[in-house]
C-alpha cells in the first residue's frame, strides 16, 4: 500500500476547524483508494507565536521538508497584530514557501453552477468557468535588486532569467495537461524585455508539449477579458506581480472566498491551503466554509501524490453536496436546501466521497 507523509498545520482562528474537516474527507478517501496518510501535526502563525515564540519553529520547518507535502489551513488575528514584522504570524508563511522552493502558485477559480447567482458577474458570462492560474512565486520585481527608496525617487528592479521561466512554464504545461490543453501567456511583451523572454522562453517550450494550444494575451486585455468572456480561459500562465492581480480577479468573480483553494509548488514538497485567511470574525462559531480547504487536500492528492482518481472523487462529492442544497452560512442564500455547521458539511462531503 502507497503511504504518503503530510505536514498538517492547524494555523489559527477557522484554521484548526476547516482543516478537520479536510482531514475527515482525506480518511475517507483514502481507504476508498487504498492508500495510508500519516499526519504530522505541528505549529505556524499565531499558534507557534503563543507556546514557542516564534512564528515558523525550526521543528515545524524540517517536518515539512520532510513531509511529502505540507496542508495548511490559515494564520493570523489581531492578538499578534502589534509585534515587529519577523515575529508576526505571516512571517512564518512567507519564510516556509521561500524554504520549501515553491516558486509556482497554482490557483484555481471555479464557477460550481449552484452557485452561479453568488457572482458580481451575470450568469450567461460566468457559466462553465474553470481557470487555473500559474502564477510565478519566487522571481520578477518583488525580489529584483536593486530595490531603492530615497526622498526623491525610487526603484524597482523586474528581472527574470531562462531556468526561472521555464520551470513555472513547466508546471503550466503540465497542469495543462491534465485539463483542456490550453494557456494563455499573459504579459506586457509590447513594452517589457522581460516579457519578451517569457514569449520567447514558453514557445520553445511549447515544441515539447503536444497537442497544447498556447496564446498570448497582453495583460491589460487579460484583466478586462477576464470580466467580459471569462470562459475563454482555461490555464493562464503569469509572472509574479501579473499574477497577483490576476489571480485575485479571477477567483473574485467566482464569488465566495471560502469555496477556493491552492497550491504552492515547485520545490520537493508543496504547500496546500485555502486562499482565505483566519477569518477571526466567525472563529469557534462552527459556521467556517471548509470546502476551500477540502479542496486544496484534493490539489495535495492530485499533485503531490498523483491520487487522480481521489482527487477527482472529493471534487465530485463537493459538486454533489453542493448540487444537493447543502449549504454553510456564507453561501446560504444560494439556492439552500439545508443549512450546515462546518462539522456536519465536512462529513456530508466525506460521505459522498466515499460513495463517488
Ligand atoms: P479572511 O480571508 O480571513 O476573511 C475575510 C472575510 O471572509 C471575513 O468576513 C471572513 O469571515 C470570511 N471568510 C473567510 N474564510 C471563510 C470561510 N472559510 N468560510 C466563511 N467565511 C469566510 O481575511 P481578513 O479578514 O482580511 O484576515 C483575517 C486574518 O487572516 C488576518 O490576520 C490576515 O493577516 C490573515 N490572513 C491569512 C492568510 C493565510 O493564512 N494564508 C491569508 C489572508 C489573510
Amino acid at each position: 500500500m502507497k503511504k504518503y507523509d503530510v505536514c498538517v498545520i492547524k494555523g489559527d482562528g477557522i484554521g484548526p476547524e476547516i482543516i478537520e474537516e479536510a482531514i475527515k474527507v482525506l480518511d475517507a478517501v483514502s481507504h476508498k483508494f487504498n492508500f495510508e496518510l500519516n499526519f504530522d501535526y505541528r505549529l505556524m502563525g499565531g499558534a507557534a507565536i503563543d507556546i514557542m515564540g516564534v512564528p515558523l519553529p525550526d521543528e515545524t520547518l524540517n517536518a515539512a521538508k520532510s513531509s511529502d507535502a505540507v496542508l495548511f489551513g490559515a494564520i493570523g488575528g489581531a492578538k499578534w497584530d502589534g509585534l515587529p514584522r519577523e515575529l508576526r504570524p505571516e512571517s512564518g508563511l512567507l519564510k516556509i514557501r521561500k524554504e520549501l522552493g515553491a516558486f509556482a502558485n497554482l490557483r484555481p477559480a471555479i464557477i460550481f453552477d449552484e452557485l452561479i447567482n453568488a457572482s458580481t458577474l451575470k450568469p450567461e458570462i460566468i457559466k462553465g468557468v474553470d481557470i487555473m492560474v500559474v502564477r510565478e512565486l519566487t522571481g520578477g520585481i518583488y525580489f529584483g535588486q536593486p530595490r531603492v527608496k530615497n526622498e526623491k525617487d525610487a526603484l524597482n528592479t523586474m528581472c527574470y532569467n531562462v531556468s526561472e521561466i521555464e520551470r513555472v512554464a513547466k508546471v503550466a504545461f503540465e497542469a495543462a495537461l491534465l485539463r483542456n490543453k490550453k494557456i494563455t501567456l499573459v504579459d506586457k511583451a509590447n513594452v517589457l524585455e522581460t516579457s519578451q523572454l517569457w514569449r520567447e522562453v514558453v514557445s520553445e517550450l511549447a515544441g515539447n508539449y503536444e497537442g497544447i494550444n498556447l496564446e498570448f494575451m497582453y495583460v491589460d486585455n487579460a484583466a478586462m477579458q477576464l470580466v467580459r468572456a471569462p470562459a475563454q480561459f482555461d490555464v493562464i500562465l503569469t509572472e509574479n506581480l501579473f499574477g497577483d492581480i490576476l489571480s485575485d480577479e479571477a477567483s473574485m468573480i467566482c464569488g465566495s472566498i471560502g469555496l477556493l483553494p491552492s497550491a504552492s509548488i515547485g520545490g520537493k514538497v508543496g504547500i496546500y491551503e485555502p486562499i482565505h485567511g483566519s477569518a477571526p470574525d466567525i472563529a469557534g462559531q462552527g459556521i467556517a466554509n471548509p470546502i476551500a480547504t477540502i479542496l486544496s487536500a484534493a490539489m495535495m492528492l492530485k499533485y503531490a501524490f498523483g491520487e487522480n482518481e481521489a482527487a477527482e472523487a472529493i471534487e465530485l462529492a463537493v459538486r454533489g453536496v453542493l448540487r444537493d442544497g447543502y449549504r454553510t452560512k456564507d453561501i446560504a442564500q444560494y439556492d439552500a436546501k439545508e443549512i450546515c455547521s462546518t462539522v456536519e458539511i465536512g462529513s456530508i462531503i466525506a460521505d459522498y466521497a466515499a460513495k463517488a
